[in-house]
Parts: structure tokens; sequence; C-alpha cells
């Protein structure tokens, strides 16, 4: 974000408003990855995602322009679901998007080509979602092989976002081949990296143990430094290590508000959907604000506080 996308931003909170929207334009998925959260009963607090009706064609792209009117927001994130199970009508909708100036960031798992001419929209970014290296990638999210995803994405331009899971942080070298095989890449402009997050109470076999995650964590400082397409720094760190206590200590929840597949129902208190444990919270976007809310002006006040002064203030004149 640069300075005057951050003074919008503050503007939108201090007017009750939500800088961001996320919306998961589909139901469907052809993939049935383990541990994928938006399949979950939680998700939707009991109501599975695939009994939601959700929109097609002309319906879908005048849903989504509808919820951007209302909410005017400065950043979409379009999830799923797949989205590229709607193709058709993002080749209609992400123009428009980058007409009005919108951010836009698309989360794929490439099961299917990424329409070439969506290179020309030059506020879209397309981020592909990968499991670990081709072994593990592909007993996870087959049909969406590494072969496959390879394919897609020639001559494109995109984020990679992988999600950390117990099964792979103590093998010796796991994690430097991953971040060196993808920076290789010329499509690959930058790689991002997650933590499975678990819901209040789970037991998930993914679950990072806290010397697991403060593992990764290191190793990823460490690599960081030495592959640059890599996101990770010293902030990103201490914002994994004290995550938010609740959903609303999380500025990264309340600064974005979430729907379904049917534009109408919410997805609360962030993503995740249910009642995710903030205290294992792996979210990199989480991460990231916690640490700017973190961040002490004139080394003596910290964001957040002030955060949560503008929070206050937007409550009230949504109020009033
Ligand atoms: S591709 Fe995404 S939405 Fe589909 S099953 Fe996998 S994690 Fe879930
Ligand atoms: S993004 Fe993380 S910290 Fe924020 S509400 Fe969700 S689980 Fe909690």
């Amino acid at each position: 974000m640069n300075s005057s996308q951050v003074i919008k931003a503050w503007g939108k909170i201090l007017t009750g408003g939500y800088p961001s929207l996320s919306i998961e334009i589909t139901r469907e998925c052809p993939l049935r990855c383990p541990g994928c959260y938006a399949y979950e009963p939680e998700h939707l607090n009991g109501t599975p995602l695939r009994q939601l009706p959700d929109k097609k064609g002309d319906d879908l792209v005048k849903g989504v322009l509808e919820l951007v009117d209302e909410y005017k927001p400065l950043h979409i994130s379009l999830v799923g679901g797949e989205p590229l199970v709607r193709f058709r009508e993002l080749n209609s909708l992400l123009p428009i998007l980058n007409e009005r100036r919108i951010p836009v960031q698309l989360v794929t798992s490439a099961v299917r080509e990424i329409p070439i001419e969506w290179n020309d929209l030059d506020l879209l970014e397309i981020v592909i979602s990968i499991d670990g290296l081709q072994p593990e990638h592909d007993a996870r999210r087959k049909p969406a092989t590494y072969e496959r995803i390879l394919r897609n994405i020639e001559g494109r331009r995109v984020k990679v976002h992988t999600t950390v899971t117990s099964q792979t942080v103590e093998r010796a070298g796991y994690w430097e081949e991953f971040v060196r095989f993808w920076s290789e890449r010329a499509e690959v402009w930058k790689i991002w990296f997650s933590f499975f997050t678990p819901q209040i109470g789970g037991d998930d076999v993914e679950i990072l143990s806290p010397s697991m995650r403060e593992k990764m964590i290191s190793e990823l400082l460490e690599l960081a430094g030495r592959y640059p397409k890599l996101y990770f720094n010293n902030y990103i760190a201490e914002g994994y290590r004290n995550p938010p206590s609740s959903p609303d200590e999380c500025i990264f929840s309340s600064t974005t508000i979430n729907f379904s597949a049917d534009f109408k129902t919410r997805v609360t208190p962030c993503q995740f959907g249910g009642e995710p444990d903030c205290s294992q919270c792996g979210c990199m976007a989480s991460a990231g604000l916690t640490a700017v809310g973190n961040y002490r002006l004139g080394k003596v006040v910290p964001l957040k506080s002030i955060y949560r002064a503008s929070k206050g203030v937007g409550k009230v004149l949504r109020a009033s």
C-alpha cells in the first residue's frame, strides 16, 4: 500500500466501512484438498458451502458489482471454491473492476489455464495455492498437479502461496527446495507462506506445534535473506509470534468483509469462518497487519490503539 491508499483505508474505517471485500464467487471446486476450511461444516456455521445457491453468468457479474457498489472497497479478493470454474464470468468482470481501478486478488489452484488476456489487467494479482513440493502437492491437490499448474501459468505473472502443515516442517531442506523451485520460475514474482490455522479445539493432523511454528519462522527469515522472491521479514515474524488473541483484536478480520457464494451469507469472523483459533493463526495477511498494528507511532503510541479508536468512531458514525 502506498500512502494515499493508507489514507483512503483510514477514511473508510472512520466512516464505518471496510477497506477490503472478499467474495467466494462459486461454491464449486473440482479439488478435494484435505484440511480445506471452505468445505468444513463450521465454515458457514452449519450450512455446507456446496448447498448454498451460487450464481452464474450475468447474475454473478451483476451480484459482484452490486456488492462493490454497496461497500466501495479499496481492495477485492475473489476466492472459492475454485474461482476459475467461473472463468467466463471473470472474463467479463475483471476488466470492469480494472477499469474502475480497484486492485483485485484472485486466489486459484490453477486447475485450468489462466486466460492470457488477463495479462493486460494491471491491477489484477493472481495467487496460486501450492501445498509444498510435487509429491505432497499432487497427492493433496490432484487434478491441479504441478505439471498442470506449470502448463496453466506459462507466460503469466503470478504469486505463489503455500500453507505449511505439520507433515513437512521437520524435513530437512524441504522448504528451501520449494522456495528455490518457485523462485526459478520466470512467471513467479512473489512467494507467500501461511501456516495451517485450526478451529478452536481442533485436532487436525496439519496443526503445527509451537516448536514447529517457531522453527518455520526462523527458517523463513533465513531463506528470505537468500531468496528475494520470498516475502517474509522480522515484522511478519513478530506478527506470527504474537497473533491476535481474538477476532476483535485482529485488524485483518475487522477491515475485511467476507461474503460466501450466494453473495448474502457472511463468512465470519474472518475468511476461515466458524471459530478459528486466533492463538494459532497462520494467516499471512493477519500476521502482516498485526505487525503494522504493533508499530509505535513516534515510538510511543501503537498504531493498533489509533486503529481501535478510529474503528470506534466509525461504528458511531455508522449507527448515527
Ligand atoms: S482448491 Fe481451495 S477451495 Fe478447492 S478444495 Fe482445495 S483448498 Fe478447498
Ligand atoms: S485472521 Fe487469524 S487472527 Fe484474524 S480472526 Fe481469523 S484466525 Fe483470528
